[in-house]
């Protein structure tokens, strides 16, 4: 079976737990991009990093943030770059907002995805610069074809984290919470947060709201009772990811081939 779509993930989260968590989020994602969707790994392929790229050493730590690139953030660059030269080729990048969702357009993170990533993405697909590409895959495309292949470099960007996301696993959550302590503050949140679920979009480093207790240590396990749906009703980061997806439509189209 051919694969109608090849996606590459990356996320900026290092941990065992980080690309697992990544692709359960994702998988969400689809489901409501396209609503039945087949997604059947040989079909929709999701994939990593292999894991000693040195690639990954700039999305983690922060490196990629760095101007100029490093050269780890310069391998990244190509990676991504050939990733999106394949005609099925789509590549997701999770980084956090690092700010509430009311104050999202401050978020410097946002920035310099656009000027570091998507920018030194593109200067490679226009064939400048030094690149890790073998000459063989240095492409000459037309600009109309740059940004079709650039339309295909999508961001997960959650307010403020990705545990903004992951506690609204408000069930899950109180559990976690319960198994370690007895604390009435956390039951509140969590309280506020399953009755509001915009509310969680407003917390600022919600990891360290509940750093005694959940924290970071069951990203995974929450990534699975992810309420995707009723997040994505809310109109908050996660619709937002959510949405900039369904605007792929070279995604929408891999996604939505008829099963054969
Ligand atoms: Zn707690």
């Amino acid at each position: 079976m051919a694969a109608r779509a090849r996606i590459l993930a990356l996320t900026e989260d290092s941990g065992r737990q980080a690309q697992p968590t990544l692709q359960r989020i994702l998988k969400e994602a689809l489901k409501l991009v396209v609503v039945g969707v087949d997604l059947n790994p040989a079909r929709i392929r999701i994939e990593p990093l292999p894991e000693n790229d040195r690639a990954l050493n700039a999305i983690h730590a922060n490196q990629w943030k760095a101007h100029p690139p490093t050269r780890d953030t310069v391998i990244l660059l190509g990676a991504i770059a050939a990733r999106l030269l394949e005609p099925s080729g789509f590549v997701v990048f999770h980084f956090d907002t690092d700010r509430v969702w009311s104050k999202r357009e401050s978020s410097e993170n946002r920035q310099k995805f656009e000027t570091i990533i998507r920018s030194g993405v593109r200067r490679i697909l226009q064939g400048e610069g030094a690149l890790p590409l073998t000459p063989r895959a240095r492409p000459s495309l037309t600009t109309a074809q740059v940004e079709a292949a650039l339309s295909r470099l999508l961001i997960l960007s959650p307010c403020y984290s990705v545990e903004s996301w992951l506690y609204q696993a408000t069930n899950d959550l109180r559990a976690l919470c319960h198994d370690r302590h007895d604390s009435e503050e956390h039951a509140q949140f969590i309280a506020e947060w399953t009755m509001d679920r915009t509310r969680l979009d407003e917390v600022h480093q919600p990891k360290a709201m509940l750093k005694e207790c959940v924290a970071d240590h069951h990203n995974e396990a929450l990534a699975k009772s992810f309420p995707a749906e009723d997040v994505w009703l809310v109109e908050r980061s996660f619709h937002e990811s959510v949405e900039r997806l369904r605007a792929c439509t070279a995604l929408v189209e891999a996604l939505s081939h008829p099963v054969t």
